[in-house]
């Protein structure tokens, strides 16, 4: 390993439309398509919620699993396992699709002030991505004091405190409360990527502003962080196969994509046994024109 780490990569994020709300689209992106097992990641709001409140619809999804987090704020997660958990920051829901699920997301009737958090998803691999779907709440997570920062730890292990969050490949997920300059550890076998949330955050030297991100390629030990306010860390081993997304689906092959597309409009005919129902009023997503 070479003591002088490679510089940040500094990553574009894009603006994208989430049913009604905006967002910002940090991954994929076209050099790095995952960074670990992450494959998406969509930073939203802040939001008014009494001009703007969530209202996504029952829709599927196949290959991931999803990984809620908020900054301020509640939404109301139902889905076809009959799970119905309310979430707030500080909370962790983690929904694993395997073979098929569907869930929606809404504010909580009336519901006011500001949303804000950021979606992700995780691509699962070949072990568990045909597997039975789950869904986990998590209200209680470890955070670690470290120099310089409140580190709170969504999933995997981080300065020796474990998330009881599920995960199947290698990975972690930290929200790391910034006050000053604060140098965190990484494990070397992990590429990682820096998303600021409340303000742009010093990187290792390198400025990175809110709307982008730094990526850092394996072989660091530790990164400096300075600035106030919040980052997003998220790491894991190179996930090594290549992925095909296309809407709420991960797959390997396009027509593993396509059998999800073909039984998603069967349910919105006809109900289906693969995705299950969705205890929603709101209306079932169709999957947009491919
Ligand atoms: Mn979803």
């Amino acid at each position: 390993m070479s003591d002088t780490p490679t510089p940040v990569e500094l990553l574009d994020g894009r603006s994208a439309t989430v049913g009604r709300s905006r967002v910002t689209r940090l991954l994929p992106k076209r050099a790095h398509r995952t960074v670990g097992a992450w494959c998406f990641a969509d930073r939203f709001g802040p939001d008014d919620v009494s001009e703007a409140a969530m209202a996504v619809g029952p829709h599927p999804h196949i290959g991931l699993q999803t990984v809620t987090w908020l900054h301020a704020g509640e939404v109301l997660h139902t889905d076809s396992l009959g799970s119905e958990q309310l979430i707030r920051p500080g909370e962790l829901n983690l929904m694993t699709s395997g073979d098929g699920i569907a869930h929606a997301e809404e504010s909580p009737t009336g519901a006011v002030g500001a949303l804000a958090g950021i979606q992700l998803w995780v691509a699962l691999p070949d072990e568990t991505r045909h597997g039975p779907a789950a869904f986990e709440h998590h209200g209680d997570l470890p955070i670690v004091e470290a120099a310089g920062a409140d580190v709170h730890l969504l999933v995997g292990e981080w300065g020796g405190e474990r998330s009881p969050a599920r995960h199947d490949t290698p990975l972690v997920g930290l929200d790391v409360h910034l006050h000053g300059d604060a140098e965190l550890g990484l494990d070397p076998t992990f590429e990682h990527v820096v998303i600021p949330v409340d303000g742009p955050v010093v990187v290792d030297g390198t400025p990175v502003e809110p709307g982008r991100s730094g990526y850092l390629a394996t072989g660091r030990a530790s990164v400096s962080l300075a600035g106030t306010g919040r980052v997003m860390l998220l790491g894991g081993q190179p996930f090594g196969a290549e992925l095909q997304m296309s809407w709420n689906f991960v797959g390997r092959t396009t027509a593993e994509l396509d059998d999800a597309y073909r039984d998603w409009a069967r349910a919105l005919e006809q109900g289906t046994d693969r995705f299950g129902d969705v205890r929603s009023t709101l209306a079932r997503v169709p999957a947009p024109p491919r």
